[in-house]
């Protein structure tokens, strides 16, 4: 759009509004498929208001690295070595974020706080669906400030590259409810990072991915980000607004941008072909740092090796010495085993074995799961080489069969053995099986005793053959129905046409067969007047019995 585009969709805005300010916020959500902004168009005053909140007591700054450490123990399992690290990270990044802010509060200059102070960005590494983005994302919890995620593929794709990696910065925003001070100390979180390496040693992707890191290396040092997209024509008006408005901006920071210096970015991958790196280098007699070698003993080859990652490596894999320089802390994750992954079904708060319970508990179903079933599922999902994602997939296939058969059954309680696991569709017939023949014989007894009742109350007695009685329960099934409903439905003053076939013929026992109970009313119009004819017959002289 050309200025005066630009321009004249503003005049109309304006129009249209009457300049009050009240204007709606354009619908649509954030890059990451988070919820739309909530709070609208804010007038100046609301916003000097928001400045006042207190984010040194809305944020949990009181915590030591053990007690960050003990938080993510009750959502992730193992990464201990990983736990460690990012705890301390975390906690030396918001004792500085909390140094600025009482800085600010006090009248002081906050830059003189920081100005010693290296920023902790967190490079993650480790496979796929091991606890990466949960750990972040827990401690963005802990914290209390505002977390967002993207793929780092995403930017290199669209073209326009700075524009969406702004985009990050205004996602934080909107996770913040529009609080500009909050976003300003959330965490921004970048997978896929090894995707933008350059033609490193690793065989990167591209020269686009340079560009990138350049964007990227922009936000991570310190930039003002507009809190309104260059493609938000309102918000570009609601910018105008404010600035040309009162000039209330009582000497506070510009609301209008976000400032990045105290976003916490932590960015990960999986690193395909930095082992290689790593290996080639020490085995040129360069070791560097790693952890102690009792903690890692169970961990996965790739594990141990990338825990030995230096900085040469990651250049020689395809990153901009900058970019590398930006991120100080590197913490690497290792695989999970079917140990592991079985701790995780059994252990973990809000597992996916939880969503299993809770999604059959609604319809009524019990389930008891036992180990040695949480151990097979284990041990398929290790096979998956997907990490805690392996389980998901599992269970999906295993059960997926379960939750659509059984609520529609009797079953109120399944158990989850082996067996079950080993042969999902197997296990699955025999509980049908076993539902239905239960279910038959309860109808059959229902058939059987509402037509005892009927002899009983009217002195005549209509019996049912097996094929007419299988034939009621199959309709009463296929209408919805109990047997009784059914039979109340068809029978309903059977008696009456009973007592007059009985009164021309003196009969009291009546059957109906197969071909009969699909419309018994047609068949007792039949016995009905063929009753009477027989009455009548019989009325006429009779011919001497031949017997
Ligand atoms: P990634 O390492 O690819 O970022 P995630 O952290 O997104 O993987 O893991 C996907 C899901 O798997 C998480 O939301 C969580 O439910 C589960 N998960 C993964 N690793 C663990 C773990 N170590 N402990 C408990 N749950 C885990």
């Amino acid at each position: 759009m050309t200025p005066e585009e630009f321009q004249k969709q503003l005049q109309e805005m304006m129009k249209k509004f009457g300049n009050s300010g009240a204007f709606p916020f354009p619908p649509g959500g954030d890059s990451t498929g988070n919820s739309p902004n909530q709070t609208g168009f804010t007038t100046e005053a609301s916003k000097q208001e928001e400045e006042e909140k207190d984010l040194e007591e809305e944020l949990n700054f009181s915590l030591h690295p053990k007690d960050v450490k003990d938080h993510l123990d009750k959502f992730v399992i193992r990464q201990d070595e990983a736990k460690k690290a990012l705890a301390v990270a975390l906690c030396d990044h918001y004792n500085q974020v909390h140094k600025v802010i009482r800085a600010e509060k006090e009248g002081e200059d906050p830059d003189q706080v920081s100005k010693n102070y290296t920023k902790q960005n967190i490079l993650l590494l480790g496979p796929t669906g091991v606890g990466k983005t949960y750990l972040i994302r827990s401690l963005a919890d802990l914290i209390g400030v505002p977390f967002v995620k993207a793929d780092a593929t995403k930017f290199s794709e669209t073209g326009y590259v700075g524009a969406d990696v702004d985009d990050l910065v205004r996602d934080l925003l909107r996770q913040a409810d529009g609080d500009v001070e909050k976003a300003q100390y959330g965490i921004i979180y970048i997978d896929e990072i090894d995707k933008i390496a350059g033609a490193g040693d690793s065989g990167g992707r591209d020269v686009s991915g340079r560009g990138v890191q350049t964007n990227l290396l922009k936000l991570m040092e310190e930039t003002e980000v507009s809190t309104r997209s260059p493609n938000d024509i309102s918000g570009q008006f609601q910018m105008l607004v404010n600035m040309s408005g009162s000039g209330k901006s009582g000497g506070k920071k510009n609301k209008n941008s976000i400032n990045t210096r105290h976003i916490l970015f932590v960015v990960s991958g999986a690193f395909e072909g930095l082992t290689r790196i790593i290996s080639k280098r020490m085995s040129q007699g360069s070791i560097g740092f790693g952890a102690p070698v009792s903690e890692v003993e169970d961990t996965d080859e790739e594990y141990k090796t990338l825990r030995f990652v230096n900085t040469q490596d990651l250049i020689k894999y395809g990153f901009e010495p900058e970019f590398t320089g930006r991120l100080p802390a590197r913490i690497v994750c290792h695989q999970l085993s079917p140990t592991d992954l079985f701790q995780i079904l059994k252990y973990s708060a809000g597992s996916i074995l939880q969503q299993y319970e809770e999604s059959f508990h609604s319809y009524g179903i019990e389930t008891k799961f036992h180990d040695e079933a949480l151990k097979r599922i284990a041990e398929f999902a290790a096979e998956e080489k997907t990490g805690a994602r392996g389980l998901m997939t599992v269970c999906e296939k295993i059960f997926r069969g379960f939750k659509y058969e059984l609520p529609s059954t009797s079953i109120k309680h399944l158990e989850v053995d082996s067996g079950l696991i080993e042969n999902p569709s197997e296990k699955l017939d025999e509980l049908l099986i076993s539902v239905k023949s239960e279910m038959d014989l309860r109808q059959v007894t229902e058939i059987q005793n509402y037509f005892s009742d009927f002899s009983k109350k009217h002195g005549l007695e209509l019996k049912l053959t097996e094929e007419a009685t299988s034939f009621l329960i199959n309709q009463a099934k296929v209408q919805q129905l109990t047997a009784t409903q059914l039979c109340d439905e068809k029978f309903r003053d059977f008696q009456f046409g009973l007592q007059l076939v009985h009164k021309n013929t003196g009969k009291k026992v009546f059957e109906l067969g197969l071909g009969d109970v699909g419309n018994p009313e047609k068949v007792l119009s039949g016995w009905v007047v063929e009753s009477y004819q027989k009455a009548g017959d019989s009325s006429q002289p009779q011919p001497p019995a031949s017997e």
